[in-house]
């Protein structure tokens, strides 16, 4: 059975053949560095992750681009409101370039601890203001664009399926809203250029053709994306609440240059909630993966966590959810790792496997064929082999795995050593004392039937 994946723009579960041969070009709309990214977004990076695996799974060879959002994503959707990059630097008094520096590295940090791999192309908006002014220059040679106060604005009336990847009602949109922005015309036209207010000068703007300013949100992806993936590349992804505004004025700018639609498929991950709602980083309610590994969780429990939900499912996270991950995962690991190598994989799990990645990612279901494999009177040999296979989708690290090897220190052994022999001798008091001197230096004993363990305070 081939690959079939669900495709937002056409509402069905589609097999996938990619658009050259062997080669798939595949777009991920990048992180807004105004802040930290959340476990939220990381969900939606671990979804084309697995993407990107099941494609590689599948023999294709997979030219992956994701952009870092550095400028003009505003804090309204409706195009008024502050540059989110101006307000992190009033927030933390540093300049909107440093913030951006600052939470580029930190996420893809956090993207290493998640073992995604490592995008073909990372591009940042900020350095590719010459392409997006030349797109929006052709936009107007096409007719698509008009001058209000603020800035260059995308019309929309111009055409006749705006927002058709969203299902949008636009009539309804229209009478429903009160288009207070500059003069814009309608409640769906965006900005492609937005000018800098008069008398002031904005941290991040460029000269162009209209004037001093900078460029919409939403033009960077479609000029990144043609860029280096060209204006009709395989698949485009995003989360579920890109598809409404970003991907729908993604189309409609590539529709108006290139007359296409950007992307043969379009794929969508559903959010990650709190009990209280969504996680949204405007909230404030909003979970680090720092926060997770500082309260001692591994980051690729996270992920395990992740794989146990369908993509298309919005996955509800709590600490009691996170906790079982961990337990599944350790005890995975703890498994693989007594069994020998060597083994060849089973052609059978192999295939039952792949069936159902292949049917839309169809992670939860493959991970229970994984548990069959760790079950089954299969030769250990055998299932360490096949789980090696699993792993190449899964990306949980199986083969790398090491328990933590805890140095301790010889001043800390010996008085563990003398404890151990006051215990011997009965010797309550002394024994105590000794533990008590071990806190002190950072070290907790632990009595058990094999004797005292010792460890590391938190
Ligand atoms: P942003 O940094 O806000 O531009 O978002 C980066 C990515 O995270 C986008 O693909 C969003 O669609 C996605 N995203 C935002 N919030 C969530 C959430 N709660 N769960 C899953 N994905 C999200
Ligand atoms: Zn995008």
């Amino acid at each position: 059975m081939p690959l079939a994946l669900y495709d937002t723009w056409s509402r069905t579960l589609r097999p996938f053949t990619p658009l050259r041969p062997d080669y798939v070009g595949l777009y991920g709309c990048g992180p807004t560095v105004y802040d930290h990214a959340h476990i939220g977004n990381l969900r939606t990076y671990v979804f084309e992750d697995v993407l990107r695996r099941a494609l590689v799974q599948n023999g294709y060879t997979v030219r992956h681009v994701v952009n870092i959002t550095d400028v003009g994503h505003l804090v309204s959707d409706a195009d008024d409101g502050e540059d989110k990059m101006e307000k992190g630097s009033r927030r933390t008094g540093e300049s909107a370039w440093a913030i951006a520096e600052r939470y580029t590295a930190a996420f893809q940090h956090d993207w290493r601890a998640l073992n995604l791999l490592e995008p073909t192309i990372w591009c940042r908006a900020t350095d590719h203001i010459a392409e997006q002014i030349d797109f929006i220059a052709e936009l107007e040679r096409n007719g698509y664009t008009y001058r209000t106060a603020d800035g260059i604005y995308f019309d929309t009336a111009r055409q006749d399926d705006y927002g058709y990847l969203a299902r949008l009602d636009i009539t309804g949109l229209q009478a429903g809203k009160r288009v207070a922005v500059g003069d814009k015309r309608r409640a769906t036209d965006f900005a492609l250029w937005k000018f800098s207010p008069p008398g002031s000068t904005r941290q991040m703007e460029w000269e162009s053709p209209w004037g001093v300013g900078f460029p919409g949100w939403h033009i960077e992806c479609s000029a990144m994306s043609a860029k280096y993936l060209g204006p009709w590349f395989d698949i485009h992804c995003g989360g579920e609440d890109h598809i409404a505004v970003h991907h729908s004025n993604e189309i409609a700018q590539t529709q108006a240059r290139h007359g296409t639609r950007l992307a043969n498929f379009w794929l969508h991950g559903h959010f990650l909630m709190l009990d209280a709602g969504k996680m949204a980083k405007s909230g404030g309610d909003f979970v680090r993966l720092q926060t997770l590994i500082e309260r001692g969780v591994d980051p690729l429990a996270y992920r395990y966590l992740c794989l146990g939900a369908h993509y298309r499912s919005s996955l509800r996270f709590n600490m009691e959810a996170l906790d079982a991950a961990q337990a599944a995962l350790d005890r995975l690991r703890k498994v693989y790792r007594q069994w020998p190598e060597g083994g060849a994989p089973d052609a059978e799990a192999v295939a039952r496997f792949n069936a159902e990645v292949d049917q839309d990612l169809n992670l939860p279901r493959a991970l229970a064929v994984l548990w069959d494999v760790v079950r089954s009177d299969l030769p250990a040999a055998t299932r360490r082999a096949t789980l090696d296979c699993f792993d190449r989708v899964l990306g949980l690290r199986l083969a790398d795995w090491r328990e933590d090897v805890v140095t301790i220190p010889a001043g800390i052994a010996l008085l563990a050593t003398q404890r151990d022999g006051a215990r011997a001798a009965k010797n309550w008091r002394e024994a105590d004392r000794l533990r008590e001197q071990l806190r002190v230096e950072g070290w907790r004993v632990e009595d058990s039937a094999e004797g005292q363990v010792l460890r590391p305070l938190d």
